[in-house]
């Protein structure tokens, strides 16, 4: 099969000396072993990014003025009327998506939300059953709902054979000509929460247009890293949907967030009903709105959160996102070649100077289960990352294929089920715009200080649960550092 991703290789690394971003939280300093405060180096960015300190200013500068949109008549609801329609502007501009064309709604507390909603409009747009095709890269997030709504077929746009390559773009156009029921839709992430690797969403837009299929993207690790430039890759091509967290953009608190295609949106049936969505109620009957994106966002909109993830996509759109981007690949860079060069780490996924990926650095230690690195980097180093499975176990699973089968479980053996899942997981850095060199710096001289002497840090925990370790003296009083009393 022919191998496709989206171009890396050519992509030229920037370091600026600042962060591309300014965040709260980027310096905080956190007590670690043996005494002391270390500032803090956030590498959990694909979990949720710190908050950008125009989105924290706009909240403050909102706040005064708070009321609901749906209050038509008095001052502060104007104001928040229009400030939740610049959200909606500065939103679409980042995208790259134009306010005649593309329309923003507002879905729950992230891209899971949105994608739960849009997988039964989807279904039920039909008037008989058929098919998701979503590849084998996918979140939870966007697998389980189109599970829950109807029958999927699982492209394995990652050769299973070869777990640490790139995408096959073939596999899809394999599956689209392959299914035995008309495809409902097509989705796929933009880039993986695991590795980072980027389908080449320029060729599946491309497929989607000529089977006449929707094309759903989920880029909730997509857009906080790419410029998405959606309406030129609709032109393209096709899609019909965009999808993302607002708390994975620097705007902790707000909401999830579906773009999509107006020609589109009119086609969807109303799955959810409410307040603010309605022209008349009668007893036995309701008109709705024909107006988007009203019609399809009932209920009372979180609008502190809309309004600061509006004022975060203005400060992206302002930073550049292909300078961001190129930033963000000259840190990933440094931290591959720093870890190749370390024994006893293992790195998952393909070499970032070859295929596309984003800030996304899967490892392992030698020696060390996922989530003793995990704790290690933490209570050491305030270096805060993340392990496990990362809600995407189908890919992950593939990913360790090797390792599982190198354990050589004893099924009669009592700590099968500890055995199997301290080894079923990795330990996640991923990347954010308010990283600094000096963090990436300090990230990797940690590495080289634990996988040089694993079994010495290892010496110092204990195994609390399943696979949970603590310091056998090292404790953080969590109850002082909590943010009210
Ligand atoms: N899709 C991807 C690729 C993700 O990484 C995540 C979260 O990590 C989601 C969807 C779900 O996002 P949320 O938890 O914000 O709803």
């Amino acid at each position: 099969m022919t191998k496709s991703q989206a171009s890396a290789p050519t992509l030229a690394p920037q370091l600026p000396e600042s962060p591309a971003l300014p965040c709260l939280g980027a310096d905080t300093g956190l007590p670690v072993v043996g005494g002391g405060v270390r500032k803090r180096v956030y590498l959990d960015s694909a979990a949720t990014t710190l908050m950008a300190q125009a989105a924290h200013q706009a909240g403050e500068r909102f706040l005064p003025h708070y009321a609901s949109t749906h209050s038509d008549a008095h001052l502060s609801a104007e104001i928040a009327h229009h400030a939740l329609l610049k959200s909606r502007e500065a939103i679409l501009r980042l995208v790259g998506a134009n306010p005649t064309d593309y329309v923003v709604v507002f879905v729950g507390s992230g891209a899971t939300g949105g994608l739960n909603w849009l997988s039964r409009a989807l279904r039920a747009r039909r008037p008989a059953p058929g098919v998701a095709l979503l590849s084998t890269l996918e979140h939870h997030a966007n697998d389980l709902p189109h599970r829950l709504s109807g029958a999927v077929e699982r492209v394995p746009l990652v050769d299973p054979n070869t777990p640490q390559s790139g995408t096959q773009m073939a596999a899809l156009a394999d599956a689209i000509t392959r299914a035995n029921a008309p495809i409902d839709f097509v989705t796929l992430t933009g880039a993986s929460n695991v590795t980072g690797i980027m389908p080449d969403l320029a060729a599946a837009s491309g497929l989607c247009a000529e089977a006449d299929v929707p094309f759903i993207i989920d880029g909730a690790q997509w857009v906080p890293h790419c410029p998405s430039a959606l309406a030129s890759l609709d032109a393209a091509g096709r899609v019909d949907a965009l999808v993302f967290s607002g708390h994975k953009l620097y705007a902790p608190g707000s909401p999830g967030v579906v773009v999509l295609k107006r020609t589109f949106a009119e086609t969807l049936p109303l799955v959810d009903a409410g307040g603010g969505m309605v022209e008349s109620v009668y007893p036995h009957e309701f008109t709705p709105l024909k107006n988007l994106p009203e019609r399809l966002e009932p209920g009372t909109p979180n609008l502190p959160g809309a309004i600061m993830l509006g004022a975060a996509a203005n400060a992206l759109s302002k930073q550049d996102m292909t300078k961001l981007r190129r930033t963000e690949h000259g840190h990933l860079l440094r931290i591959w070649e720093g870890l190749q060069g370390l024994t006893g780490v293992r790195l998952y996924g393909p070499d970032p100077s070859e295929v596309a990926r984003t800030g996304c650095v899967p490892f392992n230690i030698k020696g060390l289960p996922h989530g003793l690195s995990a704790r290690i980097l933490s209570d050491y180093f305030a270096i805060e990352v993340r392990n496990g499975c990362f809600c995407a176990e189908p890919y992950v699973r593939t990913l360790l294929r090797d390792e599982m089968l190198a354990l050589d479980l004893d099924p009669d053996d009592p700590d099968v089920v500890l055995r199997s899942r301290r080894e079923l997981g990795l330990v996640r850095a991923s990347l954010g715009a308010h990283l600094s060199t000096d963090d990436v710096e300090a990230f990797l001289a940690a590495m080289a200080e634990i996988s040089a002497r694993p079994d010495e840090f290892a010496a110092n925990y204990a195994e609390v649960g399943i696979a949970t370790w603590q310091h056998r003296h090292f404790r953080r009083e969590i109850d002082a550092l909590l943010p009210w009393q």
